[in-house]
């Protein structure tokens, strides 16, 4: 049997629109973070900051750095938390949402609590690297966040997700055989499928290989399970098996690490520029030169998003394409057309919108590649 070779079809002004605002908000909240980032280095504000947080810490210099680090989260979030707002109503506005107000509230408490912790840590542990060793910091930073990246990509199926959303072992017998089958073709094993509470909040549908080593699992939005027939949900197993069989996970592990390197080698030679030459700071141990190495990190993951982006849809084609070779290529492309519908995804972005902000190849470039390996491989 022959896939009927499609045009997609043009996307409504509906989807345009909600596509287009979604990409404004996310461009608003990084020119937010910027601006903020300048500010705070232009009008020596950080100096003040700092002197701030060295008063309520007592004069100690780690409790200070934490101090210091929680109210720059605390002034991000609140500066964007406008946008935040704006995200919810249109994903309300939209139907995509189940979301109540309180829950929201909830969520950003969460967030912001999460997102402080986990920040302290690693700019305590940066600042710590960077008093004992002021010499060689940036190549011990990068090696520290190397290790905190693994144990973060590790813990986080375990100990992140679960503060956002319930988890729990796929009880789908039928389900659970067809993937130990894809698995056994694919030789490889699965080590856990988990069905993810994704409607208590979002009526949108997902999926995702997640974890490292032990804690490696495929999460399925609830959303997708009550919705997709079982053959439309292989398809979808299929295209996160291909991910692990691809090694994705720990690839995009390395090209984090060479980003990052850069990014470290980067923030060093800034650094003593504005210590040696522009006298902003004392030394490189004063912590009000953090908005300096973040806005080195800020602009390096901006110049090099298209190219990130680029390498994230060449793996998300290799999925697809293991997806095509070990799944029902139909059923592929009906779980794509209904994914589409329901998270009201643009088939058709313009070029240059996909080529800049899309990790994932769009919809209609996806089904066009699902019938072209169609027809070249019909056995008919
Ligand atoms: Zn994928």
């Amino acid at each position: 049997m022959s896939a009927t070779p499609t045009v997609a079809p043009p996307d409504s002004p509906e989807v345009r629109r909600y596509n287009r605002i979604r990409r404004w908000l996310g461009i608003g909240e990084f020119a937010l973070g910027l601006a903020l980032l300048l500010v705070l280095l232009i009008t020596g504000w950080t100096n003040w900051l700092r002197d701030l947080a060295y008063r309520g810490a007592g004069q100690s210099y780690s409790l200070a750095v934490a101090l210091y680090t929680v109210m720059l989260v605390l002034i991000g979030r609140a500066l964007g938390l406008g946008m935040d707002f704006y995200s919810f109503r249109l994903e309300q506005r939209h139907q995509l949402s189940n979301q109540k107000l309180s829950g929201w509230v909830w969520d950003q408490i969460k967030e912001f609590l999460v997102g402080a912790i986990l920040a302290s840590l690693l700019v305590e542990l940066l600042y710590f690297i960077i008093r004992q060793f002021p010499e060689h910091w940036w190549i011990l930073a990068w090696l520290g966040f190397l290790v905190v990246a693994v144990l973060l990509a590790q813990l986080a199926p375990v100990v992140l997700f679960p503060i956002f959303y319930k988890f729990e072992p796929l009880q789908d017998e039928e389900l659970k055989v067809r993937l130990v089958r894809l698995g056994e073709r694919a030789g490889t094993r699965v080590r856990g499928v988990y069905k993810w509470h994704l409607s208590e909040k979002s009526k949108k549908a997902n999926a995702a290989l997640t974890g490292l080593g032990t804690t490696r699992r495929i999460i399925l939005a609830d959303t997708l399970l009550s919705d997709y027939s079982p053959d439309e949900i292989e398809a979808v197993l299929a295209h996160e098996l291909g991910h692990q069989v691809h090694r994705h996970i720990p690839k995009g592990i390395v090209v984090q690490a060479a980003v990052t390197f850069v990014g470290f080698w980067a923030a060093n030679w800034w650094l003593h520029y504005a210590v040696d030459r522009w006298h902003m700071f004392e030394t490189l141990s004063d912590f009000a030169d953090l908005p300096l190495i973040v806005l080195i990190f800020v602009m390096l993951s901006f110049i090099l998003m298209p190219a990130l982006n680029a390498f994230s849809r060449f793996n998300e084609r290799q999925a697809d394409r293991y997806a095509f070779e070990n799944s029902s290529i139909t059923s592929f492309i009906s779980s794509m057309n209904k994914l589409a519908d329901q998270n009201l995804a643009e088939r058709t972005p313009s070029r240059w919108v996909e080529w800049w902000f899309y990790s994932h190849p769009s919809i209609g470039r996806r089904l066009a590649a699902a019938e072209g390996w169609a027809k070249a491989n019909a056995t008919d």
